[in-house]
């Protein structure tokens, strides 16, 4: 049998340099994350910027809205590079950036690249000229810019010159608002001197079909690289499934050099986690590995007990706390796959089609566990749940070690993405 590929070539779109992290063109499709601190508490926001950093998110933005905030830019920065964090630092502005630019020149050569949101920019003729003073700052500064239009905030001089001359309904005239405002600001962005290499188009919306079709139109009409994400995802598991409904379907055809998961965290909450979903939903797709993938079943009348979903956890867990190291150290361990079944019915399937599955005894089963390596039968276990997950722990350590080599130089794999 034949095999079609799943995932469409990627779409063709120029390369443009975020710090030292290229976007767009043959770069893999990079992770981005945002802050959610205020960014004139230095401290507390380097720290997030670090942590969200170290937990794979290639860039970080803040927010930079006050010129408090604006002068704290360079301290961040400095507080990452000197906990090693190299990630580019992205200054998102609205309403006052050109001021704020202007004002703050320590902020703008301290960000590798600046969010300008066309839609609120200013009114009247003052729009264009403060979207172009951004554009020239950058210009004269070497960095990046991204044209970010979101359609909660979209231009309204351009909603009602569209909406005037009609040709649709309502959300369809909105889409192509989307579409004219982030080709039209390139446009703009040119004409105040900005090279074509240094602009990263987006169009968020909050649903996941309408998301699709400006994308889809975005490809058609631009050849810069596009950042994707569903704004305003919401909470948890509803945030989760629809930016990866969304993003699914434009990844597998090929649109999109760079994400971030807007996810709305619970009080307290880990930043991180949005980071996290960037990763698996890369991974899911194929585009890329950054971690072993854990396949665990979804458990049935089968298996009454928690022991396999407790495993699964602690190995899901356990893997995230080694990561980091195993990186470090082991090539290529980021393409580990591990399996951890309920019973019997797919258990050895699953457990053999990984590099190390072990399944566990349903419901009358006998109390044995077998774990195959490679699709071949290693051993049976057998014990209480803490012994188990100790034992499959350390055949998983030996099965690093023995099949991944070590690296002869020391790479940090998530500073120095692939
Ligand atoms: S592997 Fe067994 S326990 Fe798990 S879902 Fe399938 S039948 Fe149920």
């Amino acid at each position: 049998m034949t095999s079609t590929p799943t995932i469409r070539p990627r779409h063709r779109t120029l390369t443009v340099p975020v710090g030292a992290v290229p976007v767009g063109g043959e770069a893999p499709v990079r992770v981005q994350s945002m802050t959610n601190m205020d960014t004139a508490d230095a401290k507390a926001t380097a720290t997030q910027c670090i942590a969200l950093a170290e937990a794979g998110s290639e860039m970080v933005r803040i927010t930079v809205n006050t010129p408090e905030a604006a002068a704290q830019v360079p301290e961040i920065r400095r507080r990452m590079l000197d906990a090693g964090a190299e990630a580019p630092l992205i200054g998102d502005f609205h309403f006052n950036g050109h001021l704020l630019l202007s004002e703050f020149p320590g902020c703008a050569a301290a960000l590798d690249k600046y969010r300008i949101n066309p839609g609120n920019t200013g009114k009247g003729k003052r729009k264009d000229l403060q979207f172009s003073t951004i554009c020239a700052i950058a210009r004269d500064q070497g960095k990046a810019v991204r044209i970010g239009v979101n359609g909660g905030s979209l231009d309204g001089e351009l909603v009602d010159e569209e909406m005037e001359k009609g040709g649709g309904s309502a959300e369809e005239i909105l889409d192509r608002c989307m579409v004219l405002s982030a080709t039209r600001s390139v446009e703009l962005a040119l004409a105040a001197g900005l090279h074509k290499d240094r602009i990263i188009l987006s169009c968020k919306v909050s649903s996941p079909s309408r998301l699709i079709s400006v994308y889809r139109e975005l490809a058609l009409r631009s050849d810069q690289p596009l950042h994707l994400g569903l704004t305003e995802a919401g909470m948890g598991m509803k945030g989760l499934v629809w930016s990866s409904a969304a993003m699914g379907v434009l990844l597998s055809e090929g649109i999109g050099d760079t994400i971030r998961v807007s996810l709305t965290p619970r009080p307290g909450g880990d930043r991180r986690e949005e980071v996290q979903a960037a990763w698996e939903l890369l991974q899911a797709m194929d585009l890329r590995h950054f971690s072993p993938s854990v396949t665990a079943c979804p458990g049935c009348g089968r298996t009454t007990s928690t022991t396999f979903q407790e495993l699964a956890e602690e190995v899901q867990d356990w893997i995230r706390e080694r990561l980091p190291s195993w990186k470090e150290e082991h090539e290529g361990v980021e393409n580990l796959t591990l399996a951890v079944m309920g019973c019997v019915v797919n258990g050895p399937g699953e457990s053999k089609a990984a590099s190390i599955g072990i399944s566990l005894p349903g419901t009358g089963e006998a109390p044995r566990c077998p774990v195959y390596l490679d699709g071949k039968l290693f051993t049976t276990l057998q014990g209480q749940p803490k012994e188990l997950a100790a034992s499959f722990r350390s055949l998983v350590e030996s099965y690093v070690k023995a099949k991944y080599p070590r690296r002869t130089s020391r790479l940090d794999p998530v500073r120095v993405p692939a």
